[in-house]
């Protein structure tokens, strides 16, 4: 299986490389920023509680999040592998993440991060903004704190990885198809290595 973390700041490119990358690897895209905001379209419980969260910039409580990814894993047991976009975003939920691909007898095969700076993404998400109609998006101070938020809560994610032998870091500026080559460089030394 080849199961990536696609990491990195909010409107780092996660989404629109993840969509490239499940075409050419045949992987299903578990992205929890998408799936929440399914539950808040569809007007579920969590779906309210988890929008208010979100709106302002903060992240939704580990356990929410996590069993999110449980159903989903439970649900695509024929996957190829999978992208996990938006997860994790805590040390937390990276723990409770091995714990289930441990279950299910694979692993993360490595994170990819995009790397772009903070004034870059505030430019980016104001941008997306205009025409996303993501409450998160809309305004400057919201935008901020979550690259704020990124930075304390969800940086120290890559540590953990980094300490697992699985961080790659590539540029997130640039023209996207060459973004994407450069990550695609990145899976394809991973995977002759662990073949
Ligand atoms: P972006 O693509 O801009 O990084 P996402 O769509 O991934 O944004 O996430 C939007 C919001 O959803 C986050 O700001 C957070 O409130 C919530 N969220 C998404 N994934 C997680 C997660 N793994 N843990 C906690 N909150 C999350």
């Amino acid at each position: 299986m080849l199961n990536l973390v696609l990491f990195g700041p909010p409107g780092a490119g996660k989404g629109t490389q993840s969509e490239k990358l499940i075409k050419k690897y045949n992987l299903v895209h578990l992205s929890t920023g998408d799936l929440l905001r399914s539950q808040i379209a569809a007007g579920t419980e969590l779906g309210l509680r988890a929008k208010q969260l979100m709106d302002q910039g903060l992240l939704v409580p580990d356990e929410v999040v996590i069993g999110m990814i449980e159903y989903k894993l439970r649900e695509n047991q024929e996957a190829a592998g999978f992208i996990f976009d938006g997860f994790p975003r805590t040390v937390n939920q990276a723990v409770a993440l091995d714990d289930l691909l441990t279950q299910y007898n694979t692993e993360i095969t490595t994170m990819i991060s995009l790397v772009v700076e903070d004034e870059e993404l505030i430019r980016r998400l104001l941008k997306r903004g205009e025409t996303s109609g993501r409450p998160d998006d809309r305004d400057e101070e919201t935008a901020r704190r979550r690259v704020r938020v990124y930075n304390s809560e969800t940086m120290p994610v890559a540590d953990f990885y980094e300490k697992q032998g699985k961080y790659l870091a590539v540029d997130g500026i640039g023209e996207i198809e060459s973004i994407f080559t450069a990550i695609c460089q990145k899976i394809e030394q991973v995977s002759v290595k662990t073949q």
